[in-house]
């Protein structure tokens, strides 16, 4: 039986630890969850858990087999719980995708992967503000999810299965864990986010600089849409600001998230000069169901992401201030994928830990 420590209450961390107790309900002695954050905090824009849209629309390019593949299973998985158990709050919406025709065309929708697609028609793109030469839309079945809701519902099975929890500073050192448990834990689940390379600094220094922040801005309106719309692509004619586009999903306890922008590079809490503005414009430019809304808030929030994308890996490392080895499978860098990919990559989580766990049961 072993003792296992998750590093980190994202959404990453969560179904990492859920996806773990239910794949080894008999090799997994004691669970325990360790973080500066847990759902519900806000306190902090570089824990990105909270901050998300939240939907699903793959950002896998058409090569990266690894990321389609964990895509893919969170997806069925999503929708099955939408259908299955009204606790997470997850709930299905269309979403219209509209992208540039000189783009490669996704991987799910030349798959034909996604769920009721159909082509968005060009009087449709012509009536959003959208030249149909130009762009190209469809339409699919996907998810809303509402961040805090689900990752106290994650956290609630959590409880349910003996998880301990504990709040801590931010460590600076991975080996910082067994001064905290007060033992060597038999595995330990590297899901620290923003800081999932800076706590390696000492036993795995390559990695120390490979995470970076990448900025996001929000606005949230009271207004439903029927409908998810993401532009990944802006007419000149909008005077779109570097890396913006439009985001736009309805949250399942009703209202709305409009975004946004993807900046590198940039880790700092202040609003980019002007973006809410033209967030506020270029919605309502395409589109025409909310020609008034009532913003109630406003952000900045932090992705995490890592050059050459999620550390997906198990390390064994020989360790400097304390004795012995430290066997950690590292689920941290996702970028703005996190929810989209969080079933995909807990499995790979628990495919990776059978070397300390044993066979799945
Ligand atoms: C504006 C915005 C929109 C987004 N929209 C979407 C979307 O539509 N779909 C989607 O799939 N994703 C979206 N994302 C991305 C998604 O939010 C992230 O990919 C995801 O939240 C990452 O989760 P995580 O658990 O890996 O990291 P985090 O949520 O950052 O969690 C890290 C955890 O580690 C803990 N921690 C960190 N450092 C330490 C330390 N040193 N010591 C102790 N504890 C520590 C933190 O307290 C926290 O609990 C969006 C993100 C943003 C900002």
């Amino acid at each position: 039986m072993s003792k296992v420590l998750v590093l980190g209450a994202g959404v990453s961390g969560l179904t990492s630890a859920l996806s773990l107790i239910e794949t080894f309900p008999d090799s997994i002695k004691e669970l325990t969850i360790i973080s500066s954050e847990f759902p519900g905090d806000y306190h902090s824009h570089d824990f990105a858990s909270p901050w998300a849209g939240a939907n699903w629309c793959s950002f896998a390019s058409n090569s990266d087999k690894y990321q389609i593949i964990r895509d893919k299973f969170t997806y069925l998985k999503f929708l099955e719980l939408s259908e299955r158990d009204p606790r997470t709050q997850i709930k299905k919406f269309p979403v219209k995708h509209i992208a540039s025709k000189e783009k490669e065309t996704p991987w799910f929708i030349k798959e034909n992967f996604v769920k009721d697609l159909t082509k968005i028609t060009p009087e449709e793109l012509r009536e959003r503000n959208f030249d149909p030469d130009k762009f190209v839309g469809w339409q699919f079945t996907t998810v809303s999810i509402s961040p805090n809701l689900y990752n106290n519902f994650l956290l609630s099975q959590l409880k349910t299965h003996n998880v301990i929890t504990k709040r801590i500073q931010r460590i600076e050192h991975i080996e910082e864990v067994i001064d905290i448990l007060g033992y060597t834990p038999d595995l330990v689940i590297n899901c620290s986010g923003i800081n999932g390379g800076k706590i390696l600094s000492e036993l795995d220094p390559e990695e120390a600089d490979k995470v970076y922040p990448v900025k996001g801005q929000i606005l949230q309106i009271y207004e439903d849409l029927p409908f998810q719309i993401m532009g990944d692509d802006l007419p000149t004619a909008d005077i779109p600001l570097e890396d913006e586009f439009l985001n736009i999903f309805p949250r399942p306890e009703g209202g709305c998230i409009v975004g946004g922008i993807m900046r590198a590079n940039d880790g700092s809490r202040n609003e980019i000069d002007g973006l809410f503005d033209n967030i506020e414009r270029i919605a309502k430019r395409h589109v025409p169901e909310l020609q008034k809304f009532t913003v109630f808030n406003k952000y900045v929030a932090i992705r995490n992401a890592r050059k050459g994308g999620v550390r997906i890996e198990f390390s064994n490392y020989v360790m400097k201030s304390h004795k012995g080895n430290l066997n950690v499978v590292h689920n941290y860098g996702i970028g703005g994928s996190g929810y989209q990919s969080s079933f995909g990559s807990a499995k790979q989580v628990c495919e990776l830990s059978t070397g300390v766990l044993g066979k799945k049961t």
